[in-house]
This record gives C-alpha cells, sequence and structure tokens, in this order.
C-alpha cells in the first residue's frame, strides 16, 4: 500500500495539472481584495541560478499564501532582455542576438515551471518583442514633446570594453559596473531623459515607503542629494562680471581665500589670456581634459591647480581674492566654481598648503580656536563664528541665515537648492536595444518618428563586429528613410536606448500585456497599481528602483495611472554563498539548480532555499542543509501515508473543550497555525515558520497511535490527528506545493489546496499553558508527559495511563494507588 515519496511523478503530474487548468491566472475582480507581488524579471543568460531559485520561491510563498487568505493574486513572469551579453554571444559563438535571446528564454522558463512556481504564464513578456518596445518608443516620444527627452554633446562614461555609455548609476568606483574595465571621459552627443524635473518629488516620495528598507532609501537620498544653500555671487576685480559659487556652508564666507574653477569652466581662458600665466593655464586645462573625472576628483587624488591671474572679491570682507583653476572641481556639479574655504574643507586645506594660499579660521569648535599656522586638520564641524565681522559669536546655523539674507539684500546672492541627481543619458551605442524614435534630417533637423509609424523595428539583418561604431548604423536600409515633415532624405537615429527605460516599467506592463492600443489599460492599472510586494537584489537600490519611479511618476502625469509609487513594499533578498564567498563561476563554487532538481525535486530545492536563512540575509549553502530538507519532506510522507487507512471524513473538528485525548496536539496545531501564518506576514521569516511545521511534525509523529477504549474517544482522537495532518499540509503548501498537492488528494480532498482557505486558529486553544509533568513508576523518574495547565486531576491521570510509553513500562502490571503532586509530578505505584 504505501509508497516511497517519488517527487518526480508528483511533480511533473502537478505541474501538468496546473497548466492545463491554468489555476493561477487571473482576471480584474473587484469583489476580491489584490494582491501585486513581482519578482524582478531576470535576463535571459541561458540558465537559471541559485539566486533565481531563491528569489523566485521567497515570491512563490507569498503568492500562493496570499491566495489562500482569500486575494486575488497577479503573479507574472517575463524576461528582461535586450542587452549586451546577447551581442557578445553573437560575437563568439556566431549566432543571432534574438535567436540566442529566444533560446535561452524557452530554456529558462521550462527551469521555472520545473520549480512549480505560480504564475500566470499568459501574460508572460518579453523585453524585445517589437509589441514590448513599441512602448518604449511611445514613452520616449511622450517625454520629447515635453521636453523631458532631449539631446545634448557632454562628457560620457565610456567603456572601452563594452564600446558603449554607462550612465553614472553604472560606473562603480571608476569600473564598469557590467565588465570591471576602467571608465573613461569621452565627448559626445547623447540623448538623455530629464529625471531632474521629479528630484524633489523622488526624494520625498520616499517618506511614502514604510515598507521599503531604510538602507535602500538611504541610498536614494544620498543619490538624489538634495542641498539648500545660496548661490554666492564673487565680482571680479578688473571687469563688470561674476563668477558664481554655490554653498552649503554660507557660514564660513569670511573664510573664503579663495576662488576655484574647473578646468572646462567657460571663463578660464579669458580671466587668464591677458597675463604671463596664459601658458601654464591652457597646459592645465589640456591635461585635465584627458584625465578620468572620477579619478581626478577622487579624495586620495593629489590636488593641484594653476592660478590665473585674475582676482575677484569676497562680498563680506570685500578682499581680493585669487581666481585659481583645480583639478577636483567639475563643471557638472554646482556652477563649475567654488569658494575656497581651507580652514573648513580637507582639499581646500590640501589645496591652500601646497599653494601657499591663505588659511583663515571662522569658525570654532567648543575647544577654541587653533592657530592657523600649525593646522592640519580642518574644523569641518559647525560651531560659532570667529574673525567674521558683525556675524561673529552667531552660532552657525544662525550665521547661515543670517549671512544669505545679507547677500540677497546686498545682490550678492540667492538662497538655492541643489541636488546631485542628474539627468540619464539613455544612448547606447549598441544594436540589442529598443531604437530611439528619431529621423534626422538636412531641412528639419531632428523629427520625432509619427506615433502610428511606431514600432520602429530594429532590423534583423545586421552584422555584429564588436569593436566600432554602432552595427546598425551599417544596415542602410534601417538608416535611410524618408523625413516624415518634409518627405526629404532622412537618416535614422541609431543609438538604442539603455535597457533600464525597459525595466522602468515592464510591471505595468503585465496588467495588459496584450493591449495593442494602449501601453497599459487604465482600468488594469487602477486595480491592480501599485505592486503591494517587489523581490529583487539590493544592487538595483539607486538604478532600477530609482528609474521605476521616475517613470511611474511620468506615467501618472500622462494620466495613464493614478499610482505615485509603484512599489509599496520592497523586499531585498541576501546573496547565495558558497564556501564563504558567492556563488560564480570563476570561484567554482556554483551549484546548478538543474542537478538539485534531478537529485532532490523542486520542492526540496524550494524548502532549503527558504530554511537555511531569512530572505533579507545571505544564504549559505549547505548540502546536509538540502539533505536535511528532503529528509524533512520524506517524513511528511510517510507520516500520511501512515495514518491514511484511519482517515475518514468527519462532519465538524474536534472540539478542544470536549476533548480527553489529544487536547496538547490540538493545542499545538493552533499554536503552529498561528507562529506559521506571523512568521509569513512579518517579514517573511519562513526559516522560523519552517521549523515551527517541523516541530508539529515530530508531535504527531509522536502521538499516541493506539486506539482509545471507547468509540467516542477514537472518534475525537482521530479528529485531532486528522485536524493535525491537514494542518501540517495546509502551511507547508506555500513552500512545498507539490508534495501539499498529492497528499492532500490522497487525503480525499477533490480540489486542489490551493483552493482552501488558510487555517485559522483560536486563542483560547492557544492560551491553555502547557506544563511538564514528571511520571514516576514506584517512585523512580521513567517519562514525562505535557497537560494542560488547566487539566484535572483524573485528566493527569488518565493522560498519563494512557500514554504508549508508560503503557509499555507497567506491561500490564496493576496498579495499586497513584500519587499526584499537582503542576510537578505523578507517581504511579505498582502492587
Ligand atoms: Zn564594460
Ligand atoms: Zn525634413
Amino acid at each position: 500500500m504505501a509508497r516511497g515519496y517519488d517527487f518526480k511523478e508528483i511533480e511533473e503530474k502537478w505541474q501538468r495539472c496546473w497548466e492545463e487548468k491554468k489555476q493561477f491566472k487571473v482576471a480584474e475582480d473587484p469583489s476580491q481584495p489584490k494582491y501585486y507581488l513581482l519578482e524582478m524579471y531576470p535576463y535571459p543568460s541561458g540558465k537559471i541560478h541559485m539566486g533565481h531559485v531563491r528569489n523566485y520561491s521567497i515570491g512563490d510563498v507569498v503568492a500562493r499564501y496570499k491566495r489562500m487568505r482569500g486575494c486575488n493574486v497577479l503573479h507574472p513572469m517575463g524576461w528582461d532582455a535586450f542587452g549586451l551579453p546577447a551581442e557578445n554571444a553573437a560575437l563568439e559563438n556566431n549566432i543571432h542576438p534574438a535567436i540566442w535571446t529566444q533560446e535561452n528564454i524557452s530554456y529558462m522558463r521550462k527551469q521555472l515551471k520545473r520549480m512549480g512556481f505560480s504564475y500566470d504564464w499568459d501574460r508572460e513578456i518579453a523585453s524585445c518583442d517589437s509589441g514590448y518596445y513599441k512602448w518604449n518608443q511611445w514613452f520616449f516620444l511622450k517625454m520629447y514633446e515635453q521636453g523631458l527627452a532631449y539631446k545634448k554633446g557632454s562628457f560620457v562614461n565610456w567603456c572601452d570594453s563594452c564600446q558603449t555609455v554607462l550612465a553614472n548609476e553604472q560606473v562603480e568606483g571608476g569600473f564598469c559596473w557590467r565588465c570591471e574595465t576602467p571608465v573613461r571621459q569621452k565627448e559626445l552627443e547623447q540623448w538623455f531623459l530629464r529625471i531632474t524635473k521629479y528630484s524633489e518629488e523622488l526624494l520625498q516620495g520616499l517618506d511614502s515607503l514604510p515598507g521599503w528598507p531604510e538602507r535602500v532609501k538611504v541610498m536614494q537620498r544620498n543619490w538624489i542629494g538634495k542641498s539648500e544653500g545660496v548661490e554666492i555671487r564673487f565680482p571680479l576685480a578688473d571687469s563688470g562680471e561674476s563668477i558664481y559659487a554655490f554653498t552649503t556652508r554660507a557660514d564660513t564666507l569670511f573664510g573664503a581665500t579663495f576662488l576655484l574653477l574647473a578646468p572646462e569652466h567657460p571663463m578660464v581662458q579669458r580671466l587668464s589670456e591677458a597675463g604671463p600665466e596664459a601658458k601654464f593655464v591652457k597646459e592645465f586645462v589640456e591635461r585635465m581634459s584627458r584625465a578620468d573625472k572620477i579619478v581626478r576628483t577622487a579624495l586620495e587624488t593629489e590636488k593641484e591647480g594653476c592660478f590665473t591671474g585674475s582676482y575677484a572679491m569676497n562680498p563680506l570682507t570685500k578682499e581680493k581674492i585669487p581666481i585659481w583653476v583645480a583639478n577636483y572641481v567639475l563643471l557638472e556639479y554646482g556652477t563649475g566654481a567654488i569658494m575656497g574655504v581651507p580652514a573648513h574643507d580637507q582639499r581646500d586645506l590640501e589645496f591652500a598648503r601646497k599653494y601657499a594660499l591663505p588659511v583663515r579660521i571662522v569658525i570654532v569648535g567648543p575647544e577654541g580656536t587653533l592657530n592657523e599656522r600649525d593646522l592640519t586638520e580642518p574644523y569641518v564641524d559647525e560651531g560659532s563664528l570667529v574673525n567674521s565681522g558683525p556675524f561673529a559669536g552667531l552660532p552657525s546655523d544662525q550665521a547661515r541665515d543670517s549671512i544669505a539674507e545679507y547677500l540677497e539684500r546686498e545682490g550678492y546672492g540667492k538662497r538655492r537648492v541643489a541636488f546631485r541627481l542628474r539627468d540619464w543619458g539613455i544612448s547606447r551605442q549598441r544594436y540589442w536595444g529598443t531604437p530611439i524614435p528619431i529621423i534626422y534630417c538636412d531641412r528639419c533637423g531632428a523629427v520625432p518618428v509619427p506615433y502610428e509609424d511606431l514600432p520602429v523595428v530594429l532590423p534583423s539583418d545586421v552584422r555584429i563586429e564588436g569593436k566600432g561604431e554602432s552595427p546598425l548604423r551599417k544596415v542602410e536600409s534601417f538608416v535611410n528613410v524618408t523625413c516624415p515633415r518634409c518627405s526629404g532624405p532622412g537618416r535614422r537615429e541609431t543609438d538604442t536606448m539603455d535597457t533600464f527605460v525597459d525595466s522602468s516599467w515592464y510591471f505595468l506592463r503585465f496588467l495588459s500585456p496584450h493591449d495593442d492600443g494602449a501601453p497599459v489599460g487604465k482600468g488594469a492599472a487602477r486595480y491592480w497599481m501599485p505592486v503591494d510586494q517587489y523581490i529583487g537584489g539590493i544592487e538595483h537600490a539607486v538604478l532600477h528602483l530609482l528609474y521605476a519611479r521616475f517613470f511611474t511618476k511620468f506615467i501618472r502625469d500622462l494620466k495613464i495611472i493614478e499610482a505615485d509609487e509603484p512599489f509599496t513594499n520592497l523586499l531585498t533578498q541576501g546573496m547565495v554563498i558558497k564556501d564563504g564567498a558567492k556563488m560564480s563561476k570563476s570561484k567554482g563554487n556554483v551549484v546548478d539548480p538543474d542537478e538539485l532538481l534531478d537529485r532532490y525535486g523542486a520542492d526540496t530545492a524550494r524548502l532549503f532555499s527558504l530554511f537555511a536563512s531569512p530572505p533579507e540575509k545571505d544564504l549559505d549553502w549547505s548540502d546536509q542543509g538540502v539533505d536535511g530538507s528532503f529528509r524533512f519532506l520524506n517524513r511528511v510522507w510517510k507520516l500520511i501515508e501512515k495514518h491514511l487507512p484511519a482517515m475518514r471524513p468527519f462532519d465538524r473538528e474536534p472540539r478542544f473543550e470536549d476533548l480527553t485525548v489529544g487536547k496538547d496536539l490540538l493545542r499545538l496545531t493552533h499554536q503552529t497555525i498561528k507562529r506559521v501564518t506571523f512568521d509569513i506576514e512579518d517579514e517573511f521569516h519562513f526559516n522560523t515558520a519552517i521549523s515551527a511545521l517541523m516541530e508539529l511534525v515530530n508531535e504527531v509523529s509522536r502521538f499516541d497511535s493506539t486506539a482509545s477504549a471507547d468509540e467516542a474517544g477514537e472518534d475525537e482522537r482521530l479528529r485531532v490527528l486528522k485536524k493535525a495532518l491537514e494542518t501540517i499540509l495546509l502551511l507547508l503548501s506555500p513552500f512545498a506545493p507539490h508534495i501539499c498537492e498529492e497528499l492532500w488528494e490522497r487525503l480525499g480532498h477533490p480540489n486542489s489546496i490551493f483552493e482552501e482557505s488558510w487555517p485559522s486558529f483560536e486563542e483560547k486553544v492557544i492560551a491553555e499553558e502547557s506544563i511538564l509533568i514528571v511520571v514516576q513508576i514506584d517512585g523512580r523518574v521513567r517519562h514525562r508527559i505535557h497537560t494542560a495547565a488547566s487539566s484535572t486531576e483524573g485528566e493527569i491521570k488518565a493522560a498519563a495511563l494512557s500514554n504508549e510509553r508508560v503503557q509499555s513500562l507497567l506491561r500490564g502490571e496493576k496498579v495499586k494507588r497513584i500519587v499526584l503532586v499537582p503542576n510537578k509530578l505523578i507517581n504511579i505505584v505498582l502492587q
């Protein structure tokens, strides 16, 4: 009768069943609360890795749990299918990027299905489909109309290896985020999206996201980098012109003893041309134009500069101060000029010491003043003002206000808010991406492709040659077109979009993936948005997660959606670690999910990846851990198989108050429901939820398997047992869905376990405190039993005597009397 746990057969059976029934297909249903659950869609690199297994297992538990809680759950999956690896593969293996991508998608789709993830596959999307990227182009044109997409020449981050531009967000410590090649600066005409229009809202919106990890919000706040200060006007000594410099520390203005300009500052040449400094300045500027900006401005780089020969006036001290050019000032940030306050800024102090410029202390801390000549470390904190004329004695914060007021009144400045956030450069000189829908005409200039001509389809007849210019430039049938405005000859833009454009709104496309008339249906968006729970890696804290917020606000302003923010709750899962390092090919510590599935099945793979650590922490791979999860599922299998013959339908659940046997098991059953429910609800503590389930399984295994003497007692005993077994399956089903479906069916249920409600618990059963009673036989400790604190003397005696272990110890001998010490022990005295 009893059969072993054949995971292969069971998993195939239920995957087929779910697929045929379209069990996880959803539609808008206003009568049900909606729950939109989304994991970051994968890049189709070839095969899924353990990080995917973990990420998607976390999501799937939540999806299945929420359905059982009565939610209408949208859980879609798709492919982030554009990007450079497809082009690299094309080069290496002589395969077209489209074919490579499609093959990978079909293999990975099969793998995800093998994991038993509960997706609504009818909503599957791939960003490389023209039906998808058409809407990238549509959004681009909408932005273009509003001046939010624009082209300008600028210095860009360039990766020589990837042969493409990188956004600031894609440069990590001076290196390409993708291939770790040092990034250099190159001047290029580029398309930008004006994300800075939303700087303030992107910053403020973070306060409305209590469901986001603080760490991610801090990273975004810093990236947006709002600062409030004054833009100060420094009049030139010899002309009517002025130089403007932004500072957040107007309280230190009396200590500004020089001005510094970026080498690219447009006034540098003019300021120096009359004097003998011209030659040195010119050389310095040329040398800086070749230097890497990130290296040039790094904290540890030696400060360098060159005197221009000109002077400006400090508007507070009215002194003439020299104007220098310096390597550590950038044109892109602020005004391209800064005031040098060496006593209160590290870099300015280094610069001043190198070139013997005056240092003046104007802020002192509680320790008092230092000698300016001996100053080796600047005092950068707030304090109170000294050497500052009428402002001396004021604390920093008051001084900032008073000085700003004075500067505004006298026409030397304006209070301003500055942001660190720059516009998003989206031009990529690559093939495998969304074509930018612009046509250049000699007569009309840049002309947007008319909406009715979308999509601008990426041509397939292309030669990928790696280095050099964009492959699209060589496709004449693509490039040469007629101008939509004057019908003259035109040339298409050959840059494609950064693939982060694709992922900035894909969560909306899932809502109406087959809609040809709009990027997203308004009704669908009103019902499903925002995403209730988003799950993905912390590495997207400032890239994808900021762009997605920007696109959401823009699409809201187009009146297509109403949501202000895309993701209400965000979970950033940890990495999968093996032998102390992140799994990677180069370290040789990769575990292939296929092998895991062959050997143990999907339920074990899921259970292990959820049990080994809480989702936000790193998961340390352990073969024993996998084995342990497998053994646990086997125990559950055997336990249910063992009790199957005795199971029959009952008209009602066991009534706790009436029970003479099984009170402890029923209590633990309720306690487990409560624990698992709260563990899932409270930040997805799946590991402790699974431990609780393991305890319940242990307890059921220990539960007295002998039949009660009378029929009524036996009936109650089986009720309790059945309740416990069914509860185990219901609670375990989101984690290990296949085995639970199978055993649920074997227990005689005609419907899928995922059509059942999540079990509920009763506080009054849980509240019953359980106490440990020592069982003695003839004065010797032989056993221990748990009973409810409220148990009567008779109940405790009955519980002890009916205990399986105690009965075997008594070996049928006659009991003379029983001595009970309340809440402590029971002594069975034999004749
Ligand atoms: Zn690179
Ligand atoms: Zn034209």
